[in-house]
């Protein structure tokens, strides 16, 4: 069964379209917590596209269906949140290199030509760290804490600004070390557990565990871990600061972020891949950030 968050009025299943819009959602379960409507929203008001932007909650086993019956209600395209990233990556029919270097999808466009996949949240991540927080990640030494979806998606728009080194440290150590064979052809990057931390020190900590969702620290990162004028990263978002930014402050980090700015940004740019117009972000984190203080 499938729930649809926003109502729907005088819909055309034929050309789906409802008043002239044109009909895009947000995928994943639970959904009824993500921004990406009220994002999208914004995006559609600022840039005077027709768009309208609903959140589907799909059952862990009914992703393909819930996609196949949007498309036929004329659907545009989908961001594909948890548990569905991997999934969308094999349904799509074609792949952009950043999707087919994360082997995850995060947005998913209907054409003519069939469905494209694209992994937008990496992009999202630079956009944030490079441009909006003007932190120069060429040459840096970058921690990337955590093997899992986010991390994969991260890996090749981050090796692409050329780090001195990336280094990927994983409670699981194998999923590090996949991840490092898998990206090493793109750029400097090695994988290790957090025992072989001691005594390294980096520029960029970038947190893409999912242990700050819980609440929960991840294993603890030696002390003298940043470096002077080091930037601690929390993908995750919310109110406060998380706990591995409470220790980032602690430990000295210079500046410490949460993922509200990386989470805007990958949807602006999944608004690009629909409809080829970057919308204002800033606008945008700002309202956000201004409803989680
Ligand atoms: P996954 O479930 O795919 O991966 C979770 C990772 O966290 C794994 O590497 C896992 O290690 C590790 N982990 C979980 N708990 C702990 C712990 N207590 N200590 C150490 N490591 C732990 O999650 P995602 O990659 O999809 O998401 C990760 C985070 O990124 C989430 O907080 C999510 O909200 C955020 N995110 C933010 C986005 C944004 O736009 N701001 C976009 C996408 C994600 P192991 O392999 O050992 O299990």
């Amino acid at each position: 069964m499938t729930s649809r968050a926003s109502s729907s009025t005088a819909y055309s299943e034929a050309s789906g379209k409802l008043n002239n819009v044109d009909l895009y959602a947000v995928i994943g379960n639970p959904v009824a917590h993500s921004s990406s409507p009220l994002i999208h929203a914004a995006f559609a008001r600022q840039t005077g596209q027709g768009m309208r932007y609903e959140a589907i909650l799909a059952p862990e086993d009914a992703f393909a269906a819930n996609v196949e019956s949007f498309a036929q209600r004329g659907g545009k395209g989908l961001n594909v949140t948890v548990p569905f990233k991997l999934e969308a990556c094999k349904l799509a029919h074609r792949l952009t290199e950043r999707a087919e270097a994360a082997q995850a999808v995060n947005t998913l466009a209907f054409g003519h030509d069939g469905i494209l996949g694209d992994n937008t949240d990496g992009a999202g991540l630079v956009g944030d760290i490079a441009s909006n927080l003007q932190f120069p990640l060429q040459a840096a030494r970058i921690l990337l804490m955590g093997a899992g979806g986010a991390a994969r998606g991260a890996l090749l728009p981050l090796l692409q600004q050329r780090p001195r080194m990336l280094t990927i440290v994983n409670r699981t150590r194998s999923r590090a070390n996949e991840l490092q064979e898998r990206f090493c052809s793109y750029g400097a990057v090695m994988s290790c557990d957090y025992a072989d931390l001691q005594g390294q020190q980096f520029d960029l900590v970038i947190n893409s565990t999912s242990a700050s969702l819980k609440g929960e620290l991840p294993p603890a990162l030696p002390p003298g871990i940043f470096a002077r004028g080091a930037l601690a990263y929390d993908m995750m978002y919310g109110i406060g600061l998380t706990p591995f930014l409470q220790f980032a402050q602690e430990q000295g980090a210079a500046r410490f972020v949460n993922g509200l700015g990386m989470l805007v940004e990958q949807a602006a740019e999944s608004f690009f891949v629909w409809r080829g117009i970057r919308p204002k972000t800033a606008p945008v984190i700002e309202m956000l950030r201004s409803r989680t203080t």
